[in-house]
């Protein structure tokens, strides 16, 4: 089914066409400002660049107020990055949108990897390099850049738009949730747009209807209460080692699918993916096999996994004839979309129990739970914005899992349950966030701007 394009529609096309080269101009000069919010990186930057972000929302001329601000950090006493925040009333039955990105970067890194400086927006083949030019700042852009085509084609809009730039997303949001009771009545919408994630590639859009959560802690496994000779009393009493590595080998079973009973998997259909791109992409050398089972984006989006990260052992240059009387390691799972990250840790806490080898202690600490997201795809918000992209990019668009967490997005839930939320993004498999040689594909960004500005355009019609 195609939609017809009415006037008002054309209107819009016009109007995002003509903007794309000032909004590649802006931001070229959102990706000049270092804002990273690292401790240790100077946070002026962070406040420049929340300013010039505050002075492109007052420049769109849609807003009512426009402010930046930040949030205590709770059990701290420094407050949060600053973000900027501003809203227009809905009118006429309306709906009102939230529209989130991020305005802070991963720092550059190692300058010597990357082909042009990270802080000077270069051009190269179609694509706009620089340290933020996809991660978040284009998010912040594609925003910018629709609000401002909207405005023009359109004129007053009826729609409630409010916009949330933050600025410490990369420093892990540590007042995000403060920052969204601060501000609840500024930030309540209907429909919230997170642009913050990816595209199939660079000509296929997608909406990531999926996320995994992550559940992590640290186990202590002892089984003496002092070390001893391995000849005097090895064959006889376990050490620690021994217990630790038979309790691990449980958790998989011989495919290396996780074998933890209370572990939910999500039941979902995924795209093709060759076991071939999983080997380029991930670097897995051609004579170690995958692990698991089914197709390979059902275990990387919708099963869980169980990586232990992290081990305090004897070290090799301190390796004795010693029987080690603990050890301890960090076991970080990812948990299946629509499983609570509280119930996932759990089961792993009772499966290493009941399967702890000749009776040995074991102590839990340090957990840290993310819980996972799961869009409701049968909301109203979900349908029209499938047909913006479709619309935006000229391809139907997937449904994307991402096999990591983005875990403020438990925050929006808990904060504004009612709202549908919509993950979208303006990055392609190509951007290389967080590396260097960071970059947009100039082509993406012009259909996610399209494809936004026909989301909104379609929401400023429609009663809410
Ligand atoms: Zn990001």
């Amino acid at each position: 089914m195609t939609s017809e394009t009415s006037p008002r529609e054309s209107a819009v096309r016009e109007a995002v066409a003509t903007g794309i080269p000032a909004a590649l101009a802006d931001l070229g000069g959102l990706v000049r400002i270092p804002s990273v919010a690292f401790p240790g990186f100077d946070h002026a930057h962070v406040r420049r660049s929340a300013e010039a972000v505050k002075a492109l929302a007052e420049g769109t001329g849609v807003f009512d107020s426009v402010v930046v601000a930040d949030a205590a950090i709770p059990g701290a006493d420094e407050r949060g990055m600053p973000a900027v925040l501003a809203r227009r009333a809905a009118r006429n039955g309306r709906p009102t949108i939230l529209l989130y990105a991020h305005h802070d970067v991963q720092p550059a890194g190692d300058e010597s990897l990357w082909e042009s400086p990270p802080f000077e927006p270069t051009v190269r083949e179609g694509r706009l390099y620089g340290r933020g030019a996809a991660d978040d700042k284009a998010g912040v852009m594609a925003h910018i850049a629709a609000l401002r085509a909207l405005r023009e084609a359109v004129g007053d809009l009826d729609l409630g738009v409010a916009l949330f730039v933050e600025g410490e997303e990369e420093a892990g949001s540590r007042s995000f949730a403060q920052f969204l009771s601060d501000h609840a009545d500024a930030l309540r919408a209907d429909v919230i747009v997170v642009a913050d994630s990816g595209n199939w590639d660079a000509v296929t859009p997608a909406l990531t209807v999926s996320l995994r959560g992550n559940a992590r802690f640290t186990l202590r496994i002892r089984t003496l209460e002092h070390a001893s000779h391995s000849g005097m009393f090895g064959g006889a009493v376990p050490d620690a080692m021994m217990a630790a590595v038979t309790l691990l080998a449980t958790l998989w079973d011989a495919d290396g699918a996780v074998a933890v009973d209370g572990l939910a998997t999500r039941d979902a259909g995924t795209p093709d993916y060759a076991e071939e791109t999983l080997r380029d992409e991930a670097g897995l050398p051609a004579g170690v096999r995958p692990v698991g089972r089914d197709a390979i984006l059902s275990r990387i989006w919708n099963k869980p996994s169980v990586t232990v990260t992290g081990i305090d052992a004897p070290s090799v240059v301190n390796a004795s004839n010693t029987l080690t009387p603990e050890v301890s390691v960090v076991i970080s799972a990812r948990v299946a979309p629509g499983q609570s990250a509280r119930e996932a840790y759990e089961a792993l806490e009772a499966h290493l129990r009941a399967h702890a080898p000749f009776g040995a202690e074991l102590e839990f600490s340090d957990v840290d739970f993310g819980d996972g997201f799961l869009v409701d795809t049968g909301g109203w918000a979900v349908s029209v914005a499938r047909e913006a992209l479709r619309d935006g990019y000229g391809a139907d668009p997937v449904d994307l899992g991402v096999g990591g967490s983005i875990p403020f997005i438990a925050d929006l839930v808990r904060e504004f349950p009612d709202a549908q939320i919509l993950v979208t993004g303006v990055e392609d498999p190509h951007a290389r966030a967080h590396s260097p040689n960071e970059s947009l594909h100039l082509d993406t960004f012009r259909h996610a701007v399209l494809a936004e500005a026909l989301l909104l355009a379609r929401l400023d019609d429609r009663a809410a």
